[in-house]
Formats: structure tokens, C-alpha cells, sequence
């Protein structure tokens, strides 16, 4: 395979958010690690050098609150989901893929170093501090953000917090942050929530709290130079791109990943906007980097009729529950192309079923069956497939993160391909005139090698296994997708 346009070794920095390690992973973490890591193997086929990045956000009051609600130390607790999380990786079928943990040592002593540069620069000052915090999203909260003083994201009281505190001078950076977006007018994926991080710091920013003091919450990592605090979990974390790619240590790797790739590409949920795409913006700043090169932006996914997965509407699905039934492609492939790319979509056992009977038994399965039926029983030996270039369309959708477009572009070729079949009728042609009817199929599995291609950075075995069928003239020894009823 070769789909490559002169990017060779060129890098490229992909990272997912470090999901907080307060519960067992959900299908939205399923959704973004399978984005990040189509975009990942995407860019590999184009012949870029990547670094894709994953891991977990460990410290904080959530995560201690659970420790002791369970009776166990917070390290053992994290040591548990760290596990959990890292197995993600066979079940979605990710690709090569570093995971960083922001309780690993690489991680501390990174977080520590941004923390004194931050300071020595002048950008954090210590002050009385009372304000309203939601325990859930580990975030302040202004009144405007509140209904009946509740966060209106988790529906539960905020707390009162009346403690001294570190700041980080996120006031300072508001001007800077017009001119990065002035200056980058891709920086944030979709637009429309280019335009919401936008109108937010068009109104104002606030400096915001980056330290808890410790005989309140213990479980995070100290201040440089003030035993008597920890680190806030938002500054600790987002460090964690930088921790992941050698910084402090490894200047040359940070040289390699950051500067010579213009940053890196985050991808986050939408209640996630405000810390990738200014918190952590002007926390650069503040140390003198570059920024990111883009965020890239997911809806949520939800139960149907859009409404919000919970246990008590027993609506949730678990990834690895849907993974064990259907394959990892499966859920690869409805996470590409059912969902929206940035907009919220449903996802339920029900339209898991539809789509997969659909799309990959009938559609993607039953192709590949028909064709290598006719490679098999008609040509002497294996088709000498040449090189394929991604289609525009496609290439076009991919660089602009929109998965769900680029896997359209796919299930079009399918379609064509299918429509030649029933319209040329080559398993009748080579009956009448063998010639003709063998060029017809030689066409039609260069076609089906092409769809292999455009496939495999999103169903990566399914892909892997046509090609193989393709190099050995065989049919699939049982469909590649049996239909379920
Ligand atoms: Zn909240």
C-alpha cells in the first residue's frame, strides 16, 4: 500500500484528553481514542513520523473522595483504572500509542518544572480566595454558570471554597489569545466551537485558582517551594502533552514533537473547550511555547433522542461490553461513521445491530465475498495491485477531522462498486466470453483494493484481512461480518 504524498518522516503529535480515572471507560471515551487513532493511522499511511499520545488524569478531590469511600489508598485506587484504561488499547485496536500517567514520575517532575517557570515569569500570585466549585468538573464556577446553585453539567451543588490559594494570570493573556486565533483561523475544529471559545474570552477573562491547600486535599502534587499546597488538577494535567514527549528532560524530543511539529493536535470533548483551547493556551504563553497546533472538538455521545446516558435511565453502553459482541471494527466503524464528527449523536444496541447488519454484513461483507468469489473461481492467480492515492474527497475530510465524511467517501466507492456488478454482470460475461469477463473482475478487485486503503485507517483488521484475501486469490472462509437477528 502506498498512500503517501511527500510527507515522508515528517512529525506529527496527536494526543487524546487523559480521561479522569473516576469510573470505568464509556462509549465517549471509545469515541475519541477511535478518532485519534484514525487520524493517527491516517497520517501514518501519508507517510508522516507520528506520536500518538493517550493516558490518564490521576490526582484531585474526585479521586480521593472515591479512595475513601472504598477504603484504599488514592495510588492503589489510580494503579486499578490506570489498568483498566491501558486495556483499551487491544480492545479498540488502537495503533502504536504512548499512555502517560500524571502520577508518573516523568510526569511530576515535568509539572513541577512548568510550575516554577510559570512563576519566575511572574504569571502566579498567591491570594484569598472564595468561590464556588463543582467537585465534578473540578472547575470554579461564576453564578452565570449555575442554575438553582447547581453546575448545570452535573446537576449537583457546587462547594463553597473560603481557603489561600495560588492564581495562574489568565487576565493577562486575553489579548494574546485574540491574536493566536486571529492569527490561526483553523486552530479550533469545527468552527462552531471556535466561535464559543471565542465569544468566552471576548468577555472578559478571570484568573483562576491553580493550587488546593493540602490539609484539604492531599492527593496531588506539591507546590514547588510551598509543602503547605498541591497543584490543582487542571494545571497538573494539561503538562501532561509536554511530560509526554520528554519534556523537561529530553530537549531534543520536545524540539522533534513540539517545535518541529507545530504543536500538538488535541483531541477533547465539548465540555472540555475552554481548558485545551485557552487555559492551556495561555498556559504556554506563560513559559514562552508555541501553542497547539488545533483542538479538535467531539460532541457527546448520548442515549436515543439525544438524551444524556445514566444508570438510572439504564441507557448506558459499555465499549468492551459492545466490542465482545460485535468486534472491534464494528464499533470502530460506528464511531466513524454513525456519530456526527462534532455534533452529539445517539448510540444504542439497537441501531448497533441495525447498521452492522446493514453496512458491514450485507454491505462491506457481502462485496467482498462476491468479488473474491469471482477472483477465485475465474483467474489464475493472485491480481497485481498497484499503488492507490486516498481520494480527494476523502483526504480532504480527513484533514479537517471530519471522520464521519471521509468514511462516507468509503461506503460511496463500495456502492459503485456494487452497482458494476449488478449492472456488467461479469459472473455472467466470463461464462460467454472469458476475456472480457476476467478484466472485468481483475477491475473489480483493484476496486476492492482501493476500498481496503481508504479503509484501513479505520477498520484496521477488516482492512488487513481483504488485502490478505487479495494476495491470495481466496474467498473469506466465512463472511467477514455473519448477520446477526
Ligand atoms: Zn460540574
Amino acid at each position: 500500500m502506498n498512500a503517501s504524498i511527500g510527507q515522508q518522516g515528517k512529525p506529527f503529535y496527536i494526543t487524546t484528553t487523559l480521561p479522569y480515572v473516576n469510573a470505568d471507560p464509556h462509549v465517549g471515551h471509545a469515541m475519541e481514542f477511535i478518532r485519534a487513532d484514525i487520524i493517527a493511522r491516517y497520517k501514518r499511511l501519508q507517510g508522516f513520523d507520528v506520536f500518538f499520545n493517550t493516558g490518564t488524569d490521576e490526582h484531585g478531590v474526585k479521586i480521593l473522595r472515591k479512595a475513601e469511600e472504598l477504603g484504599i489508598e488514592p495510588k492503589q485506587y489510580v494503579d486499578k483504572y490506570a489498568e483498566v484504561f491501558k486495556s483499551l488499547k487491544g480492545v479498540l485496536g488502537l495503533s502504536e500509542v504512548n499512555f502517560i500517567r500524571t502520577t508518573d514520575e516523568q510526569h511530576l517532575v515535568a509539572a513541577e518544572h512548568f510550575w516554577r517557570l510559570c512563576h519566575d515569569n511572574g504569571f502566579i500570585y498567591k491570594k484569598n480566595y472564595k468561590n464556588k466549585y463543582c467537585v465534578g468538573c473540578e472547575l470554579e464556577k461564576t453564578d452565570s454558570e449555575l442554575v438553582d446553585g447547581k453546575c448545570t453539567i452535573h446537576n449537583t451543588p457546587v462547594e463553597l471554597i473560603d481557603e489561600e490559594n495560588y492564581f495562574f494570570k489568565f487576565s493577562a493573556f486575553e489579548l494574546k489569545l485574540k491574536k493566536l486565533y486571529m492569527e490561526k483561523p483553523d486552530f479550533v475544529v469545527p468552527a462552531f466551537r471556535f466561535n464559543e471559545i471565542r465569544a468566552f474570552v471576548e468577555r472578559g477573562l478571570e484568573d483562576f485558582s491553580i493550587s488546593r491547600i493540602k490539609s484539604k486535599m492531599s492527593w496531588g502534587i506539591p507546590v514547588p517551594g510551598d509543602e503547605n499546597h498541591v497543584m490543582s488538577v487542571w494545571f497538573d494535567a494539561l503538562v501532561s502533552y509536554l511530560a509526554a514527549i520528554g519534556w523537561p528532560r529530553d530537549i531534543e524530543k520536545f524540539e522533534k514533537w513540539w517545535l518541529e511539529t507545530g504543536g500538538v493536535v488535541q483531541y477533547c470533548g465539548k465540555d472540555n473547550l475552554r481548558q485545551q483551547s485557552a487555559m492551556w493556551q495561555a498556559m504556554l504563553m506563560s513559559v514562552k511555547f508555541p501553542p497547539s497546533k488545533q483542538i479538535v472538538v467531539d460532541g457527546f455521545v448520548t442515549g436515543e433522542g439525544g438524551i444524556k446516558m445514566s444508570k438510572s435511565l439504564g441507557n448506558v453502553v459499555n465499549p468492551i461490553e459492545v466490542v465482545e459482541q460485535y468486534g472491534t471494527d464494528s464499533l470502530r466503524y460506528y464511531m466513524a461513521r454513525e456519530l456526527s464528527s462534532f455534533e452529539d449523536g445517539p448510540f444504542t444496541l439497537d441501531r448497533m445491530k441495525a447498521t452492522y447488519n446493514a453496512n458491514l454484513a450485507n454491505g462491506l461483507g457481502n462485496l467482498v465475498s462476491r468479488i473474491m468469489k469471482m477472483a477465485s473461481a475465474n483467474l489464475p492467480g493472485p491480481v497485481a495491485v498497484g499503488e492507490v492515492a486516498f481520494h480527494p474527497e476523502y483526504v480532504m475530510a480527513m484533514d479537517f477531522y471530519n471522520i464521519n465524511k471521509a468514511a462516507d467517501v468509503v461506503w460511496k466507492i463500495m456502492k459503485e462498486t456494487d452497482h458494476i456488478i449488478q449492472e456488467k454482470k461479469p459472473f455472467q460475461i466470463v461464462k460467454e466470453n472469458k476475456e472480457e469477463g476476467v478484466a472485468m473482475i481483475i477491475d473489480l478487485v483493484k476496486k476492492l483494493y482501493e476500498i481496503a486503503v481508504h479503509l484501513s485507517p479505520i477498520l484496521p483488521q477488516t482492512a488487513e484481512t481483504i488485502q490478505m484475501l487479495i494476495r491470495e486469490n481466496k474467498m473469506p472462509e466465512k463472511p467477514l461480518f455473519v448477520r446477526r437477528d
